[in-house]
């Protein structure tokens, strides 16, 4: 990664023991330095070295040649009239671009950023706009991590809470995902419990996260809870049906306590007959652990697939309810920029 800023080393994202080997091979400082650029990264997140009042002039001419912040470069941010959504898009060092966002939720006074772990996804989900863009690569973790310093240093806000809902299929870059998760905890200070994981069922994957008993919260995108729609809208479903998931689902759940949320995009006339909520039903009533579903009004893309009807929603709910699970239905943020959900496809618009 050394070589991938004009020669500069990026100091953002990183955890605290890897920019301690950089100062240490570049630098040779007193090991005190790793703990105060480690606080100017991270507490204070400045990409500013001049202001680093607590090193010399001297110093700071030092880290500006040697070093930069952010490892992310912000090419454009849009902020949505309708709810002020900001959806950001960045390069990454090698050229390639991804997209995060930060939504407001009215009911809640904490920020909440859906960050990408993957340049475009492999899994291509039919309705999505960022499987159409196929794979390139996996994010490293200081890449993820810094998606939310460099929104939390141009909006001037703190953000709270994180769902990897972004481009990419998190459970792909199981080890990434870990890493930067680790980072946000213990130097950026979002706790796990405020962290959301949603894969669209990798089964190993799965049950190698539940092994690492970190407490995050686990979404499942399900889109149905029939194996032949389901492999059609969610293609990994033809390599782990249904059954292979909830067995995995119990595995994750038993090794680490946590809730399962199933997503389900309402999609017209394609995945939200009676029919469909009745076998969602009989799908989550019975399994041995606690879940809950949340309902997903579709955002559209270029896809030929439309959001079903709101009474329709309703109804869908009132179905899936009677299995004695709760269902919610999604707030959709962020249309109006293409940064709703299923929307990210790294378009300037
Ligand atoms: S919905 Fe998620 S898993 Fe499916 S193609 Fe889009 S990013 Fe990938």
């Amino acid at each position: 990664m050394s070589q991938i800023l004009k020669n500069k080393i990026p100091l953002s994202g990183l955890s605290k023991d890897e920019i301690g080997q950089f100062i240490s091979q570049e630098l040779n400082w007193e090991k005190f330095r790793i703990e105060q650029i480690h606080s100017w990264i991270y507490a204070k997140n400045s990409d500013n070295f001049q202001a680093w009042s607590d090193f010399s002039l001297d110093k700071r001419v030092i880290l500006a040649e040697k070093f930069a912040i952010p490892l992310v470069e912000t090419k454009e941010r849009q902020i949505s009239k309708k709810d002020k959504t900001e959806k950001y898009l960045f390069s990454l060092p090698d050229g390639q671009l991804v997209e995060s966002v930060l939504m407001r939720f009215k009911d809640r006074d904490s920020l909440t950023a859906c960050i990408s772990s993957q340049v475009g996804c492999a899994v291509g989900c039919p309705f999505c706009a960022t499987g159409k863009l196929g794979f390139k690569r996996n994010l490293i973790a200081a890449e993820i991590v810094d998606q939310v310093m460099s929104m939390q240093r141009i909006s001037g806000e703190q953000i709270h809470n994180l769902v990897f809902m972004g481009q990419g299929e998190p459970l792909n870059n199981l080890d990434n995902i870990v890493k930067a998760i680790q980072i946000f905890r213990e130097s950026v200070g979002i706790g796990v419990r405020h962290i959301t994981v949603s894969t669209s069922g990798i089964v190993p994957k799965i049950i190698e996260l539940g092994e690492t008993k970190i407490q995050i919260n686990l979404a499942i995108s399900l889109h149905s809870a029939k194996q032949e729609l389901r492999e059609k809208l969610v293609p990994v479903a033809r390599r782990w049906n249904l059954f292979d998931l909830m067995q995995a689902l119990k595995v994750y759940f038993d090794q680490t306590g946590r809730r399962i949320t199933f997503e389900y995009t309402m999609l017209k006339n394609i995945n939200d007959t009676n029919e469909d909520a009745q076998a969602l039903s009989d799908l989550v009533r019975d399994l041995p652990f606690p879940c809950l579903i949340n309902l997903i009004p579709y955002n559209s893309t270029d896809s030929e697939f439309e959001c079903s009807d709101r009474n329709r929603i309703q109804q869908f709910k009132s179905i899936v309810e009677r299995s004695g699970r709760k269902a919610t239905i999604r707030i959709t943020l962020g249309s109006d920029i293409s940064g709703a959900c299923g929307q990210l496809a790294n378009k300037n618009t």
